[in-house]
C-alpha cells in the first residue's frame, strides 16, 4: 500500500493529521487539546470562523481568539458510507455535519457528528466534545446535546421510530 499524500499518525490504522503549526490555526488546535472551542475575534469584537487574514465584517487585521460555548444545531450534513481512509472505515456509516453555534448565528463548524445517520434532521441540538486522537492532536466531535435549555421541559423520547 502506498503512503497517503498527507501527514498521518503512527498509530494503526494511520489517522490524517492537520498542520498543527499553521499559524492561522495553531491556537485553535491548542484549544482542542484543552477541550476549549476557540474562534477568531477582531479588534472590534466580531467573531469569525474559519480564520482569515482579516475580519470578514470590518477588515480589521488585529485578531485574537475567544472561547465560545459549544452548543449548536445541525445545519446540514452528509453521511459517509465508503472511505479510502483506513482510520475511518470502522466508523462507516458516519455523519459529517455543518453545525451552527446557538449563541453565535452564522458561526458554523464542519465536523464529524456522533449521531444516528437514520435519524437526522435540521435543527438537532448538538454540543461539541473533543476526541483526543493522539497525545498532541485532538478533534472536535459533535454529539447530541441533552442539556435542557431555557427552562423548557425536554422530551426525552427518542426521535423517530
Ligand atoms: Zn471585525
Amino acid at each position: 500500500m502506498s503512503d497517503p499524500p498527507f501527514p498521518v499518525t503512527d498509530r494503526d490504522p494511520p489517522f490524517p493529521v492537520p498542520d498543527l503549526a499553521d499559524p492561522d490555526f495553531a491556537p485553535f488546535w491548542q484549544g482542542c487539546r484543552q477541550e476549549r472551542l476557540l474562534v477568531r475575534r477582531c479588534g472590534r469584537g466580531h467573531l469569525s470562523w474559519p480564520p482569515r487574514p482579516a475580519c470578514p465584517r470590518c477588515q480589521d487585521l488585529s485578531q485574537d481568539w475567544q472561547q465560545v460555548d459549544g452548543a449548536g444545531w445541525l445545519y446540514s450534513w452528509t453521511v459517509v458510507h465508503r472511505t479510502p481512509l483506513p482510520a475511518f472505515q470502522p466508523l462507516t456509516p458516519y455523519v459529517v455535519g455543518v453545525v451552527e453555534l446557538t449563541a453565535h448565528p452564522g458561526l458554523r463548524f464542519l465536523g464529524r457528528c456522533q449521531c444516528d445517520p437514520r435519524q437526522l434532521r435540521i435543527g438537532t441540538p448538538l454540543r461539541v466534545t473533543f476526541e483526543h486522537v493522539t497525545a498532541e492532536f485532538s478533534l472536535p466531535l459533535w454529539q447530541y446535546d441533552n442539556e435542557p435549555q431555557d427552562n423548557e421541559p425536554r422530551d426525552n423520547e427518542p426521535r423517530g421510530a
